[in-house]
């Protein structure tokens, strides 16, 4: 027996500290214990379009997940996260209402790169851009001279530009063509090299600039080879990919079912296959959620128009689980469950100084979970505002029994803590 902790007793062969000045002492059995998981690309929309989603309701779903902290993207809420002014009001709008710890997201959209360094100063996680329409209005997307002024402002500060990697490719015929109720319509209007060649830009730049880079839900394997030279080349760049891409694949997806349209879309069978070969190479540094919901009426649940259709999946409750149930068939185990779910997604936003382990001096950020046991998802158990996913029904693996943030606990066995423990948290380098 080691002898750590002064006044350390040891009940049933295993090592405790003596119990006095702690708040609450969790025996956990034989159930695992883990750092909290850090979903670093979570759309929870709130203020503005708090229909869709919003910071009590993520918040708490992703208590119910195991993780303890998730980052907020800058877009779909309102206003977008562009400018310090628009970052003060999300704040505000966050006040009170998280159940776990949130960091944020600026967007670098065309001609805000004077905002940049303000929102850096007050803790911003790093900045995300997009190369195609972003899906709403208010978010404009960059072309290749704003992604260089951007750029030339983030050189030195040691954040990072996160890239939404997809380019109109002149000449490419992209107009849906087809039955739109059919999901290969709305597949064939977003290929592959889309990716490919907006990919491409992002290595050259993040070659060139030599600021960090972070491609977000990487869908199409076909990537991996730019990806891998860039990285070899020494360029700092990362690479994410979502739990839909690694369990989804385009030849399962019934007719009408837009609960599966994002964008990138999910791809082949054989795609998702050489995806997880990235995962287990190392090429593709982290898993995420990109939980981005709507209202059932956005998804055209009435008429299955995939075209039409908003394009989200929502999973920030699953992800660990989803994860887990996948990842054992593909030769990784439970290390490379929490490099890819908490130390990369911690590193990515500037949180590793507090989170994403288990060490003297960092938050008590945990989650306890039992990994053989096995549950059903069903809209009962669904923290998140809007219940659509294409998740429903399925039974996976790994039970959240506990989820803490600073050392108390926000959840267990299906009950919250009603008092919001979770706080802002910002960029530390
Ligand atoms: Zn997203």
């Amino acid at each position: 027996m080691s002898q750590l902790f002064k006044g350390q007793r040891v009940i049933r062969g295993y090592d405790v500290i003596d119990p006095s000045g702690f708040d609450e002492v969790v025996d956990a059995g034989e159930e695992l214990l883990m750092p909290g998981v850090i979903d670093c690309h979570v759309h929870v929309n709130d203020p503005g379009r708090d229909s869709w989603e919003g910071f009590s309701t993520a918040t708490k779903a992703a208590a119910a997940g195991g993780i303890s902290t998730i980052v907020d993207m800058p877009l779909n809420s309102i206003p977008s996260t562009t400018s310090r002014d628009a970052f003060n009001v999300k704040l505000d709008a966050a006040k009170g209402q998280l159940h776990v710890d949130v960091g944020f997201w600026g967007g670098v959209v065309p001609g805000n790169e004077a905002e940049l360094p303000g929102m850096i100063e007050m803790g911003i996680c790093g900045f995300k851009c997009f190369m195609i329409h972003s899906g709403v209005d208010e978010f404009q997307w960059t072309n290749e001279a704003d992604i260089r002024a951007a750029l030339r402002v983030l050189k030195g500060t040691d954040s990072v530009l996160m890239f939404h990697a997809e380019l109109d490719v002149p000449g490419l015929q992209t107009e849906p063509k087809g039955d739109r109720v059919e999901y290969k319509t709305f597949l064939d209007s977003r290929p592959d090299v889309m990716e490919v060649e907006a990919i491409d830009l992002v290595c050259r730049l993040c070659q060139e600039y030599q600021v960090p880079c972070h491609i977000v839900h990487l869908a199409t394997a076909d990537a991996l080879p730019l990806i891998r030279k860039c990285k070899q080349q020494g360029a700092p760049l990362t690479v994410e990919t979502t739990h839909h891409y690694l369990t989804l694949a385009a030849e399962d997806v019934p007719n009408g079912a837009t609960q599966y349209k994002c964008c990138p879309p999910i791809r082949s069978q054989q795609n998702q296959d050489d995806l997880w070969g990235g995962v287990l190479s190392g090429d593709i540094d982290m898993v995420v959620s990109d939980h981005s919901p709507c209202t059932t009426d956005l998804k055209t649940q009435g008429s299955g128009d995939f075209i039409a259709a908003w394009g989200g999946i929502s999973s920030v409750q699953f992800g660990l689980s989803l994860l887990w149930t996948n990842l054992k068939s593909r030769g990784m185990n439970i290390h490379d469950l929490h490099r890819l779910l908490t130390t990369n997604t911690a590193k990515l936003p500037g949180l590793s100084k507090l989170k994403g382990s288990i060490e003297a001096g960092k938050h008590a950020d945990f989650v306890i979970w039992a990994p053989e046991s096995t549950f059903k998802i069903t809209e009962d158990i669904i923290q998140h505002k809007n219940k659509l996913t294409p998740y429903m029904n399925r039974t996976l693996n790994g039970v959240i029994s506990r989820t803490v943030v600073r050392g108390k606990t926000v959840y267990h066995n299906g009950k919250f803590n009603e008092t919001p423990q979770g706080k802002a948290t910002f960029r530390k380098n």
